[in-house]
């Protein structure tokens, strides 16, 4: 099968559909929004052209082209997705951001709780071009399977390093990758497992932006950076209130980092999300930031560095051995492979669903305290962790190679050519 299978099963939601009848946008936006809840998409975008509006979904971390919607119906596309989302549908000359309310839909906090008012099904932002507006909708797929540690498919010594650390009663634990990595994913699983450990005995609050699910059990708190709510006022007020675990959306400013290590010193224990490429890259990333060699000593317990790679679908097969399959193995350090093939169950595109792979790194690890204190490189601190027993994101990768879940070409896309 072509690699356009979604393609085809979007054209056939749409066979006996009259164009030329008034509902017939609200058909097609329908239509859209259910293909892109049967792939699997995290995110439909719909990209206006000189010819028409093109089509396409974030399956599994890669955009893929769908179709082409005919031009005359783009407007109305649009239009009709910005009235779902409450958007003002008469601007179309600025950038807009709405929700589509999930109040009658059924939607549940993931925890079988049913409805929730907070709860957001999609959100949709517009932005025009030079062909008319481009509509992003992304979909809360839902924590789904995920919601504990132990469902995240976190190698065995991970997980059990990281539930010892959320019995700490102080320090931080950071959570690194870039943008969707599933960082968020991992941090709402470790929120929960608190929650059920502690049997809602520990006080537990949030700041988010935004709350991507609820979690019962956490005070969550939304960000409002308009009213001068932002993460660094918003967590110097909530040390006010005594909380004794504290979950911070995203370390982005030195302001908001020099609170969150302060609050890990004092008795609370602090989980973040952090932009860096490896655990060690972390450390670096914030001694750059400007955060003190001794803050970041004493404070951080533990780093999870994690990517997401594509499974290679059942389809795939091995690579040849011999010289050509070296070539194919791009350089990494690997006996055997395989490559995708793509069939009907994947859609041609070879994968279906992914995989964490992950690294940890725990600075209380012998000869790390005195690199960090002298402001050590990430390639000196990744040794030290390396030589005290860390596996790194590559070889884990690599691993997964080996054992036939993924192919060279996806871990070279994911971690890039720059990680040896
Ligand atoms: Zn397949």
């Amino acid at each position: 099968m072509s690699s356009g299978a979604w393609g085809d099963r979007f054209r056939q939601r749409l066979n006996g559909h009259d164009p030329s009848q008034p509902q017939h946008v609200t058909v097609m936006v329908d239509a859209i929004l259910a293909n892109a809840r049967e792939a699997g998409a995290s995110d439909v975008h719909l990209v206006p052209q000189e010819t028409g509006l093109a089509m396409q979904l974030r399956i599994d971390g890669v955009l893929q082209p769908i179709a082409e919607l005919p031009k005359e119906t783009s407007s109305n596309v649009i239009a009709r997705l910005k009235v779902l989302s409450e958007l003002l549908t008469y601007r179309t000359d600025v950038p807009q951001e709405g929700r589509v309310r999930s109040d009658s839909a059924a939607v549940s906090d993931g925890n079988g709780n049913g409805p929730s008012h907070n709860s957001v099904e999609m959100r949709v932002s517009t932005f025009p071009t030079l062909f008319g507006e481009k509509a992003v909708v992304r979909l809360f797929v839902g924590s789904g399977g995920f919601r504990f540690l132990g469902e995240l498919g976190l190698p065995e010594d991970i997980e059990t390093a990281v539930q010892r650390l959320l019995d700490r009663r102080n320090g931080l634990l950071l959570i690194t990758g870039p943008a969707g990595s599933g960082k968020t994913t991992t941090a709402y699983a470790a929120l929960r497992e608190i929650v059920q450990a502690s049997g809602s005995t520990r006080s537990i609050s949030s700041l988010e932006d935004p709350i991507e699910a609820v979690v019962p059990g956490v005070a969550q708190s939304q960000i409002n950076g308009a009213a001068g709510f932002d993460y660094a006022t918003g967590l110097k007020s909530l040390m006010r209130q005594d909380p004794e675990v504290i979950f911070v959306g995203e370390i982005r400013d030195r302001n908001t980092a020099e609170t969150a290590f302060q609050a890990s010193l004092t008795g609370q224990l602090v989980l973040t999300t952090f932009h860096s490429s490896s655990a060690a890259g972390a450390i670096s990333r914030l001694s750059d930031m400007g955060i003190e060699p001794y803050l970041l000593r004493s404070g951080v317990v533990g780093i999870v560095a994690q990517r997401l790679l594509r499974k290679l679908c059942s389809c795939a097969v091995d690579e040849a051995d011999g010289d050509a399959g070296s070539a194919a193995r791009l350089g990494l350090d690997v006996r055997c492979a395989k490559r995708p093939v793509g069939c009907e169950r994947c859609g041609g595109a070879g994968y279906r669903g992914r995989m964490i792979v992950s690294e940890l790194l725990q600075p209380d690890l012998s000869g790390m305290g005195r690199a960090i204190l002298s402001r050590g490189d990430a390639t000196e601190i990744e040794g030290l962790a390396v030589q005290a027993g860390m596996m790194t994101l590559l070889r884990r990768a690599s691993l997964a190679v080996e054992a036939g879940q993924t192919s060279p070409a996806e871990v070279r896309r994911v971690l890039g050519w720059g990680i040896s």
